[in-house]
């Protein structure tokens, strides 16, 4: 690199194997120049991670790179091709406003995507401008790194720059780009592009990538394609099961925000539950309730099928059967996914062991919740302190009663009532990002330029286990509002 920054200072360390995939599955194009880039946050402990030292991020060169201004050596930009179904459509996609950088290799030997988002137009941002604006880049930034924070796979930020040029919206917004870490970008909808336009032997390519990249242990089994169709389903079971113990709704669940890896990805119209209703739906565009809380479990089974009818040709030469060994497959998710929800669950009312009738215990909870509208991280984190505080639900005789039931089945078990109130608190956030919390930090950001607000939220939600006294004011659910909370998808 000429008169810049060496590789070694910063931490550079590349390898980018999806440049050498065939040439179809992606388009090399360079980010967009911007006016004058500023660094609105930088996460030091993900650098560090990554092996990229965070002062010479912080520097004026460093901030070139986060805004694509300056393309590392040894980098190779390139927007990736993908298709998926929105809203149960299915079309043509790919990165309209986003670059794969280049994959970094950290000093721990893992592979890591750095992609920058919101880094101008690429062959496919068909009529879209390829930019983000400010709010929406620091609300993933905040929201991924809660999700990476309670324990659930995620894609992370590594930093959010402003471009110093306005985009226009509805009105003009300050533009800004995020540097976004994943395992990978494979998407559910990679796969149905490739299935769909691929070539000779694009699919089994691209198969054998994925399962070198993501799932090595069945590389050289005989029937490695029913391998990767085996982890891609347990992992998504495993990742639904999380977010729905959470709260969380994603939003917009279309097979291209399905990443093959395990990750949540895709931060758009995604927001936190407060009281419990398996119904609720933020996204301004989901008006049918498709990606509605209470139905990701299954719309995570309609992804993974289409996932499946895109290996069939891998799975049997025989279509019939490779159809058969697909739909054998997929009629496992939901009860993978059921499993991994009732050992959430368990863990969440302090239960150790199994019995036939927890089930109907935390359905049972659940109904009552809904009835009663109980805030949802507040009722279990109530239970963990055995508060019950001042809901409606708690002065309640059903209350009382399932809480006789609960409490035996307690003294059912081995372990004593410390370790279940320990195995509570680890598994019942106290701080989620509510909503509310998350609006005000971004209209101070966005609005006023101060940063502080988003900085103490990020502080706090950062050990979203810890119960401590500094985290009360951000339990509070939001004020009750005429208006129901709205989101955007994130442009
Ligand atoms: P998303 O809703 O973020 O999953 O995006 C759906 C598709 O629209 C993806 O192909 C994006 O790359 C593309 N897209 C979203 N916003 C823009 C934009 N401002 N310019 C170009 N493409 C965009
Ligand atoms: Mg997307």
């Amino acid at each position: 690199m000429e008169n810049g920054k060496t590789l070694k200072e910063i931490g550079w360390n590349f390898d980018n194997s999806y440049a050498r995939l065939p040439e179809s599955f992606f388009k090399s194009v360079n980010p967009t120049h911007v006016r004058s880039p500023k660094l609105i946050f930088l996460n030091d402990q993900l650098a560090t991670i990554m092996g990229l030292s965070f002062q010479e991020l912080k520097s004026e060169e460093g901030v070139e790179f986060l805004a694509g201004n300056r393309i590392p050596e040894g980098a190779a930009p390139l927007a990736q091709a993908y298709a998926g179904h929105q809203f149960g459509n299915f079309t043509m996609l790919g990165d309209g406003r986003a670059v794969l950088l280049a994959e970094q290799i950290t000093p721990e030997d893992e592979r890591f995507d750095i992609q920058l988002k919101g880094s101008g137009r690429t062959p496919y941002s068909r009529g879209g401008d390829g930019r983000a604006s400010l709010g929406p880049m620091l609300r993933e930034y905040i929201i991924s790194e809660a999700m990476y924070a309670l324990g659930i796979p995620t894609n992370r930020s590594l930093a959010v720059v402003t471009t110093g040029e306005a985009v226009i919206r509805e009105t003009e917004l300050p533009g800004a780009i995020l540097t976004r870490v994943a395992d990978s970008h494979l998407r559910v909808g990679t796969f149905q592009y490739v299935a769909k336009w691929g070539k000779g032997k694009d699919l089994e390519t691209l198969a054998d990538y994925t399962i070198n990249r993501h799932f090595p242990d069945v590389e050289t089994s005989e029937t490695r394609y029913l391998s990767l169709l085996q982890e891609v389903i347990k992992r998504q079971a495993e990742l639904i099961a999380k977010w729905q113990l959470v709260g969380f709704i994603h939003g917009v669940m279309n097979t291209d925000n399905m990443a093959i890896s395990g990750e949540t990805i895709d931060y758009g119209p995604c927001a936190f539950m407060n009281s419990y209703n398996p119904a609720t739906v933020f996204s301004s565009i989901d008006r049918q309730g498709r990606y509605a809380y209470g139905n990701q479990p299954p719309i995570g089974g309609w992804n993974l099928a289409r996932f499946a009818e895109t290996l069939l040709p891998l799975l049997h030469e025989d279509s019939e059967k490779a159809v058969k060994i697909a739909q054998a497959e997929i009629s496992n998710y939901m009860e993978l996914y059921r499993s991994h929800w009732l050992a959430g669950m368990r863990s969440k009312l302090g239960i150790f062991n199994e019995e036939t009738d927890d089930e109907s215990l935390i359905n049972d909870l659940l109904v009552m919740m809904e009835k009663y509208q109980s805030d949802y991280t507040n009722t279990f984190r109530a239970l963990t302190f055995d508060k019950p505080a001042d809901f409606v639900l708690f002065g309640t005789p059903e209350f009382a009663k399932w809480k006789e039931v609960w409490q035996s089945r307690l003294e059912r078990q081995e372990e004593s009532r410390a370790s279940s109130h320990r195995l509570m608190q680890r598994s019942n956030p106290a701080v989620i990002p509510r909503n509310h919390r998350v609006e005000e930090a971004l209209e101070a950001a966005v609005e006023n330029e101060d940063y502080s607000v988003m900085e103490k939220l990020l502080e706090v939600l950062s050990s979203p286990y810890d119960h401590s006294l500094e985290q009360e004011d951000y339990c509070t659910p939001p004020p009750e509002s005429s208006q129901p909370y709205q989101t955007f998808c994130g442009t």
